[in-house]
């Protein structure tokens, strides 16, 4: 008798084991229940619906970016606002990619996978759903060497990371935070999230990812 209890328990014991474990992965993926607020957080754990289009997308001025990019009503003025101030001091500043649906964003991503493999996948591109892109209010942007791959390299860029914030756009997967973020260093990868809370990241060097699990 003493052996069925102890085979009774031991089964019980991995029954409570294996609920958790699962319970545990579940968790992993949180669906983003107010996509539209200007501070959502997007990333690797939280997923936009794939139905989610916003309902402010605004083409951009064809002056500060490539032909039909959109970006939401707010991101929009401030790019433009950023990208004109920065031409007047001789700066060139382009757009070259903003709002991206989410079925874009999964051929984006299996893209990368057939070319580059797994593993550099999702260091730097996003799965669909997980893309800020999908928001309508990120952007990335082009200096005047004209490859946005080496914006860090351009002098648009210097002035861009000290002055970003004063727009409402942060500089959102930053060099030293590639372990908060969950992406590699993006110097051209831009966020707009309002004046007041860019001042404030940027002033504390906080990503988004730090701020969220503060203020929550
Ligand atoms: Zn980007």
């Amino acid at each position: 008798m003493k052996v069925f209890k102890f085979l009774y328990f031991t089964f019980l014991f991995f029954l409570i084991i294996l609920f958790f474990s699962n319970y545990k992965r579940k968790e992993t993926i949180i669906i983003i229940k107010e996509p539209n607020n200007y501070d959502v957080l997007v990333n690797k754990k939280y997923k936009l619906s794939e139905d989610y289009i916003p309902n402010d997308l605004e083409e951009v001025n064809v002056n500060y970016s490539y032909e039909h990019k959109y970006l939401r009503h707010e991101a929009r003025i401030a790019f433009e606002n950023m990208a004109r101030d920065a031409s007047k001091l001789g700066y060139k500043i382009v757009l070259v990619s903003a709002y991206r649906n989410y079925s874009y964003q999964a051929s984006l991503f299996q893209e990368y996978v057939d070319t580059k493999g797994i593993e550099y996948a999702q260091m730097c591109s996003a799965l669909a759903g997980h893309s800020e892109h999908q928001t309508g209010l990120a952007m990335d942007i082009m200096g005047s060497n004209g490859d946005y791959n080496l914006f860090s390299e351009t002098e648009e860029f210097n002035w861009v990371k000290n002055n970003a914030h004063k727009y409402g756009l942060i500089l959102r997967y930053p060099q030293d935070k590639t372990n908060v973020t969950g992406f590699k260093y993006e110097p051209w990868h831009y966020r707009y999230v309002g004046i007041t809370l860019a001042t404030y990241l940027y002033q504390n060097n906080l990503t988004l990812e730090e701020y969220k699990e503060k203020s929550n």
